[in-house]
Protein backbone atom coordinates (compact mmCIF):
# COMPACT_ATOMS: atom_id res chain seq x y z
CA UNK A 1 0.00 0.00 0.00
CA UNK A 2 1.26 3.38 -1.05
CA UNK A 3 1.73 5.98 1.94
CA UNK A 4 -0.71 9.07 1.64
CA UNK A 5 1.42 12.00 0.84
CA UNK A 6 0.41 15.39 1.96
CA UNK A 7 0.65 18.43 -0.45
CA UNK A 8 -0.57 21.79 1.80
CA UNK A 9 -0.16 25.04 1.61
CA UNK A 10 -0.57 28.80 1.74
CA UNK A 11 -2.29 30.79 -1.23
CA UNK A 12 -2.48 34.84 -0.15
CA UNK A 13 0.11 37.81 -1.27
CA UNK A 14 2.56 38.67 -0.02
CA UNK A 15 3.62 35.84 1.75
CA UNK A 16 7.31 35.58 2.70
CA UNK A 17 6.34 36.61 6.40
CA UNK A 18 4.05 33.19 7.41
CA UNK A 19 4.31 31.72 10.26
CA UNK A 20 2.33 28.26 8.82
CA UNK A 21 5.37 26.14 6.91
CA UNK A 22 7.53 26.01 10.18
CA UNK A 23 4.31 24.62 12.38
CA UNK A 24 2.79 22.14 9.71
CA UNK A 25 5.87 20.77 8.73
CA UNK A 26 6.99 20.85 12.50
CA UNK A 27 3.37 18.59 12.72
CA UNK A 28 3.83 16.11 9.81
CA UNK A 29 7.70 15.59 10.72
CA UNK A 30 6.28 14.52 14.51
CA UNK A 31 3.82 12.46 13.36
CA UNK A 32 6.24 11.18 10.38
CA UNK A 33 3.97 11.89 7.38
CA UNK A 34 5.56 12.58 4.27
CA UNK A 35 4.77 15.45 2.47
CA UNK A 36 5.02 19.26 3.07
CA UNK A 37 3.22 23.05 3.49
CA UNK A 38 4.38 25.16 0.35
CA UNK A 39 3.74 28.98 0.17
CA UNK A 40 2.18 29.74 -3.06
CA UNK A 41 2.10 33.45 -3.50
CA UNK A 42 -0.72 34.15 -5.24
CA UNK A 43 -1.97 36.88 -7.07
CA UNK A 44 -5.06 36.41 -8.94
CA UNK A 45 -7.87 34.66 -9.71
CA UNK A 46 -6.33 32.63 -12.45
CA UNK A 47 -3.72 31.36 -9.64
CA UNK A 48 -6.81 30.34 -6.91
CA UNK A 49 -8.80 28.37 -9.58
CA UNK A 50 -5.56 26.43 -10.57
CA UNK A 51 -4.74 25.67 -6.91
CA UNK A 52 -8.69 24.47 -6.47
CA UNK A 53 -8.17 21.92 -9.29
CA UNK A 54 -4.94 21.18 -7.56
CA UNK A 55 -7.64 20.01 -4.38
CA UNK A 56 -10.61 18.38 -7.09
CA UNK A 57 -7.79 16.09 -8.01
CA UNK A 58 -6.76 14.98 -4.78
CA UNK A 59 -2.85 16.78 -5.59
CA UNK A 60 -3.54 19.27 -3.08
CA UNK A 61 -5.02 17.82 0.04
CA UNK A 62 -5.61 21.18 1.83
CA UNK A 63 -4.20 25.48 1.73
CA UNK A 64 -4.76 27.85 4.05
CA UNK A 65 -5.67 31.24 2.38
CA UNK A 66 -4.60 34.65 3.72
CA UNK A 67 -4.61 38.57 2.88
CA UNK A 68 -5.94 39.51 -0.21
CA UNK A 69 -8.18 36.30 -0.60
CA UNK A 70 -9.89 35.58 2.42
CA UNK A 71 -13.14 36.38 1.10
CA UNK A 72 -12.57 36.29 -2.62
CA UNK A 73 -11.80 32.53 -2.32
CA UNK A 74 -15.82 32.46 -1.72
CA UNK A 75 -16.87 32.37 -5.29
CA UNK A 76 -14.49 29.24 -5.85
CA UNK A 77 -16.09 27.03 -3.27
CA UNK A 78 -19.08 24.02 -3.22
CA UNK A 79 -19.51 24.72 -0.04
CA UNK A 80 -18.54 26.48 2.96
CA UNK A 81 -19.11 25.63 6.68
CA UNK A 82 -21.61 27.51 8.53
CA UNK A 83 -18.90 29.39 10.48
CA UNK A 84 -17.43 30.79 7.43
CA UNK A 85 -19.90 32.13 6.25
CA UNK A 86 -21.38 33.98 9.13
CA UNK A 87 -17.51 35.29 9.54
CA UNK A 88 -17.41 36.09 5.50
CA UNK A 89 -13.95 34.67 5.57
CA UNK A 90 -12.69 31.55 4.39
CA UNK A 91 -9.15 30.12 6.24
CA UNK A 92 -8.71 26.79 5.03
CA UNK A 93 -10.03 24.55 2.27
CA UNK A 94 -10.26 20.76 1.90
CA UNK A 95 -11.99 18.49 -0.17
CA UNK A 96 -14.99 16.53 1.22
CA UNK A 97 -16.78 14.26 -0.45
CA UNK A 98 -15.99 15.68 -3.59
CA UNK A 99 -16.87 19.16 -3.03
CA UNK A 100 -14.41 21.75 -2.09
CA UNK A 101 -15.22 23.20 1.30
CA UNK A 102 -14.52 26.62 2.70
CA UNK A 103 -13.67 26.86 6.55
CA UNK A 104 -12.94 29.22 9.23
CA UNK A 105 -10.53 28.03 11.87
CA UNK A 106 -9.54 31.61 13.34
CA UNK A 107 -13.00 31.86 15.73
CA UNK A 108 -11.99 28.51 16.94
CA UNK A 109 -8.79 29.33 17.78
CA UNK A 110 -9.63 32.83 19.21
CA UNK A 111 -11.96 31.23 21.59
CA UNK A 112 -10.01 28.36 22.45
CA UNK A 113 -7.10 30.85 23.27
CA UNK A 114 -9.02 33.14 25.73
CA UNK A 115 -10.37 29.76 27.28
CA UNK A 116 -6.90 28.69 28.05
CA UNK A 117 -5.21 32.08 29.07
CA UNK A 118 -8.42 33.52 30.49
CA UNK A 119 -10.10 30.07 31.58
CA UNK A 120 -13.97 28.81 31.42
CA UNK A 121 -15.57 31.65 33.81
CA UNK A 122 -13.78 34.54 31.99
CA UNK A 123 -15.87 33.43 29.28
CA UNK A 124 -18.79 31.85 30.81
CA UNK A 125 -18.75 35.59 32.45
CA UNK A 126 -20.95 36.81 29.13
CA UNK A 127 -19.44 40.40 29.28
CA UNK A 128 -18.29 42.78 26.79
CA UNK A 129 -16.18 42.52 23.99
CA UNK A 130 -14.23 45.92 22.18
CA UNK A 131 -13.00 45.06 18.99
CA UNK A 132 -10.25 47.69 16.87
CA UNK A 133 -10.93 46.82 13.08
CA UNK A 134 -13.17 45.41 10.61
CA UNK A 135 -11.44 42.81 8.62
CA UNK A 136 -11.88 38.70 8.49
CA UNK A 137 -9.97 38.52 12.17
CA UNK A 138 -12.65 40.85 13.74
CA UNK A 139 -16.01 39.41 12.37
CA UNK A 140 -13.80 35.95 13.68
CA UNK A 141 -13.18 37.25 17.31
CA UNK A 142 -16.79 38.86 17.08
CA UNK A 143 -18.54 35.49 15.81
CA UNK A 144 -16.36 33.92 19.05
CA UNK A 145 -18.02 36.22 21.40
CA UNK A 146 -21.03 36.24 20.50
CA UNK A 147 -21.75 32.47 20.25
CA UNK A 148 -20.54 32.50 23.93
CA UNK A 149 -23.38 35.00 25.01
CA UNK A 150 -21.13 38.05 24.53
CA UNK A 151 -21.77 41.97 24.08
CA UNK A 152 -19.38 42.77 21.14
CA UNK A 153 -18.77 46.66 19.93
CA UNK A 154 -16.87 46.80 16.80
CA UNK A 155 -15.08 49.91 16.27
CA UNK A 156 -14.47 51.06 12.44
CA UNK A 157 -12.87 53.38 10.23
CA UNK A 158 -15.15 53.44 7.17
CA UNK A 159 -18.57 53.01 7.94
CA UNK A 160 -19.38 51.53 4.76
CA UNK A 161 -17.24 48.56 5.97
CA UNK A 162 -18.92 49.12 9.32
CA UNK A 163 -22.36 48.92 8.07
CA UNK A 164 -21.95 45.79 6.27
CA UNK A 165 -20.67 43.88 9.04
CA UNK A 166 -23.89 44.57 10.78
CA UNK A 167 -25.78 43.98 8.01
CA UNK A 168 -24.03 40.35 6.93
CA UNK A 169 -24.02 39.56 10.85
CA UNK A 170 -27.71 40.27 11.45
CA UNK A 171 -28.64 38.00 8.56
CA UNK A 172 -27.66 35.20 10.73
CA UNK A 173 -29.42 36.33 13.79
CA UNK A 174 -26.29 37.89 14.72
CA UNK A 175 -26.14 41.58 16.90
CA UNK A 176 -23.12 43.46 16.77
CA UNK A 177 -23.02 47.44 17.87
CA UNK A 178 -20.66 49.75 15.37
CA UNK A 179 -19.13 52.85 16.75
CA UNK A 180 -16.81 55.34 14.90
CA UNK A 181 -12.89 54.53 15.87
CA UNK A 182 -12.59 57.80 17.25
CA UNK A 183 -11.55 58.94 20.90
CA UNK A 184 -14.81 60.32 21.70
CA UNK A 185 -16.76 56.77 20.94
CA UNK A 186 -13.86 54.71 22.43
CA UNK A 187 -13.70 56.23 26.01
CA UNK A 188 -17.77 55.17 25.42
CA UNK A 189 -17.01 51.74 26.00
CA UNK A 190 -16.05 49.99 29.29
CA UNK A 191 -15.47 46.11 27.73
CA UNK A 192 -13.86 43.43 29.95
CA UNK A 193 -12.10 42.28 26.63
CA UNK A 194 -10.27 45.08 24.38
CA UNK A 195 -9.06 43.33 21.15
CA UNK A 196 -7.07 44.57 18.38
CA UNK A 197 -7.54 43.11 15.28
CA UNK A 198 -6.11 46.01 13.09
CA UNK A 199 -2.83 45.78 11.73
CA UNK A 200 -1.86 48.45 13.39
CA UNK A 201 1.73 47.54 15.47
CA UNK A 202 3.17 45.15 13.35
CA UNK A 203 6.29 44.50 12.17
CA UNK A 204 7.85 46.91 11.08
CA UNK A 205 5.56 49.52 12.09
CA UNK A 206 6.03 49.11 15.72
CA UNK A 207 5.88 52.35 17.30
CA UNK A 208 2.52 52.96 16.27
CA UNK A 209 -0.78 51.54 18.51
CA UNK A 210 -4.63 51.48 17.40
CA UNK A 211 -5.32 52.91 21.40
CA UNK A 212 -5.16 56.63 21.30
CA UNK A 213 -2.36 57.54 23.33
CA UNK A 214 -3.99 60.40 25.40
CA UNK A 215 -6.60 57.72 26.13
CA UNK A 216 -6.69 55.48 29.26
CA UNK A 217 -7.33 51.68 28.51
CA UNK A 218 -10.66 50.95 29.87
CA UNK A 219 -10.11 50.12 33.91
CA UNK A 220 -11.35 46.41 33.94
CA UNK A 221 -10.30 45.27 30.19
CA UNK A 222 -8.09 42.24 29.57
CA UNK A 223 -5.99 43.68 26.38
CA UNK A 224 -5.98 41.26 23.64
CA UNK A 225 -4.08 41.66 20.55
CA UNK A 226 -4.23 39.52 17.59
CA UNK A 227 -0.93 40.38 16.03
CA UNK A 228 2.12 37.99 16.74
CA UNK A 229 5.03 39.86 14.81
CA UNK A 230 6.02 41.14 17.29
CA UNK A 231 5.12 39.72 20.69
CA UNK A 232 5.09 42.67 22.22
CA UNK A 233 3.15 45.10 20.75
CA UNK A 234 3.20 48.95 21.82
CA UNK A 235 -0.88 48.52 22.86
CA UNK A 236 0.78 45.35 24.91
CA UNK A 237 3.64 46.89 26.62
CA UNK A 238 1.39 50.06 27.50
CA UNK A 239 -0.91 47.74 29.07
CA UNK A 240 1.66 45.69 30.72
CA UNK A 241 2.95 48.73 32.54
CA UNK A 242 -0.39 49.87 33.40
CA UNK A 243 -0.35 46.53 35.28
CA UNK A 244 -3.16 45.14 32.74
CA UNK A 245 -3.43 41.34 31.88
CA UNK A 246 -2.87 40.78 28.23
CA UNK A 247 -2.31 38.06 25.50
CA UNK A 248 -0.65 38.14 21.68
CA UNK A 249 -2.27 36.30 18.49
CA UNK A 250 0.62 33.58 18.81
CA UNK A 251 -1.74 31.43 21.01
CA UNK A 252 -4.57 31.84 18.46
CA UNK A 253 -2.11 31.10 15.42
CA UNK A 254 -1.44 27.91 16.72
CA UNK A 255 -4.83 26.73 17.66
CA UNK A 256 -6.14 27.40 14.04
CA UNK A 257 -3.36 26.33 12.03
CA UNK A 258 -4.05 22.76 14.95
CA UNK A 259 -7.53 22.83 13.79
CA UNK A 260 -6.88 23.50 10.35
CA UNK A 261 -4.11 20.55 10.21
CA UNK A 262 -7.07 18.18 11.84
CA UNK A 263 -9.63 19.37 9.19
CA UNK A 264 -6.66 17.94 6.11
CA UNK A 265 -5.24 15.04 7.82
CA UNK A 266 -7.41 13.66 10.25
CA UNK A 267 -5.15 13.31 13.23
CA UNK A 268 -4.12 16.10 15.92
CA UNK A 269 -0.84 17.63 15.60
CA UNK A 270 0.54 16.08 19.07
CA UNK A 271 0.20 18.54 21.99
CA UNK A 272 3.16 21.53 21.93
CA UNK A 273 4.88 20.46 18.55
CA UNK A 274 4.00 23.48 16.89
CA UNK A 275 4.09 25.84 19.58
CA UNK A 276 7.40 24.40 20.38
CA UNK A 277 8.53 24.79 16.57
CA UNK A 278 7.02 28.48 16.80
CA UNK A 279 8.92 29.64 20.08
CA UNK A 280 12.11 28.49 18.46
CA UNK A 281 11.56 30.38 15.46
CA UNK A 282 10.81 33.65 17.53
CA UNK A 283 13.89 32.74 19.91
CA UNK A 284 16.20 32.36 17.10
CA UNK A 285 14.74 35.32 15.03
CA UNK A 286 14.94 37.82 18.34
CA UNK A 287 18.97 36.15 18.43
CA UNK A 288 19.75 37.43 15.01
CA UNK A 289 18.15 41.17 15.48
CA UNK A 290 20.13 41.62 18.43
P1 LIG B 1 -8.00 42.91 7.36
O1 LIG B 1 -9.08 42.01 6.85
O2 LIG B 1 -7.16 43.70 6.43
O3 LIG B 1 -8.69 43.90 8.43
C1 LIG B 1 -7.98 44.90 9.12
C2 LIG B 1 -8.98 45.86 9.73
O4 LIG B 1 -8.26 46.86 10.45
C3 LIG B 1 -9.84 46.61 8.70
O5 LIG B 1 -11.10 46.88 9.25
C4 LIG B 1 -9.04 47.90 8.52
O6 LIG B 1 -9.81 48.97 8.03
C5 LIG B 1 -8.64 48.16 9.96
N1 LIG B 1 -7.53 49.09 10.07
C6 LIG B 1 -6.34 49.03 9.43
N2 LIG B 1 -5.58 50.08 9.79
C7 LIG B 1 -6.31 50.83 10.65
C8 LIG B 1 -6.08 52.05 11.35
N3 LIG B 1 -4.92 52.71 11.23
N4 LIG B 1 -7.05 52.51 12.17
C9 LIG B 1 -8.23 51.86 12.29
N5 LIG B 1 -8.51 50.70 11.64
C10 LIG B 1 -7.56 50.19 10.83
O7 LIG B 1 -6.97 42.05 8.23
P2 LIG B 1 -7.29 40.76 9.14
O8 LIG B 1 -7.06 39.53 8.36
O9 LIG B 1 -8.58 40.97 9.80
O10 LIG B 1 -6.08 40.84 10.18
C11 LIG B 1 -6.03 41.87 11.16
C12 LIG B 1 -4.86 41.60 12.11
O11 LIG B 1 -5.08 40.35 12.80
C13 LIG B 1 -3.52 41.46 11.39
O12 LIG B 1 -2.53 42.04 12.19
C14 LIG B 1 -3.32 39.96 11.32
O13 LIG B 1 -1.96 39.58 11.31
C15 LIG B 1 -3.96 39.53 12.64
N6 LIG B 1 -4.42 38.13 12.60
C16 LIG B 1 -3.94 37.29 13.53
C17 LIG B 1 -4.38 35.99 13.54
C18 LIG B 1 -3.83 35.05 14.58
O14 LIG B 1 -4.00 33.85 14.43
N7 LIG B 1 -3.19 35.55 15.61
C19 LIG B 1 -5.32 35.53 12.61
C20 LIG B 1 -5.81 36.44 11.66
C21 LIG B 1 -5.35 37.75 11.66
P3 LIG B 1 -9.67 49.33 6.46
O15 LIG B 1 -10.42 48.22 5.75
O16 LIG B 1 -10.30 50.66 6.36
O17 LIG B 1 -8.21 49.31 6.13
Amino acid sequence: MTEQLFTLGLIGYPLSHSRSPLLHNAALRALGLPGKYHLFPVRNAAGISYLCQQIRQERIQGLNVTIPHKRTILSFLDETKPVAEVVGAVNTLYLQDGKIVGDNTDAEGFLQDILKAFGRDFIHRQGRGLILGAGGAARAAAYALLQNGWNVTVAVRRSSQGNQFRSDFSSHGLVVDIIDFSKDHLVRNNPDLLINATPVGMTPNIADSPWPADLPYPNKAIIYDLIYNPPKTKFLARAKMEGKQTRNGSGMLIIQAEASFNRWTGLQSPPGVMQKAFYRFEHNLQRSEV
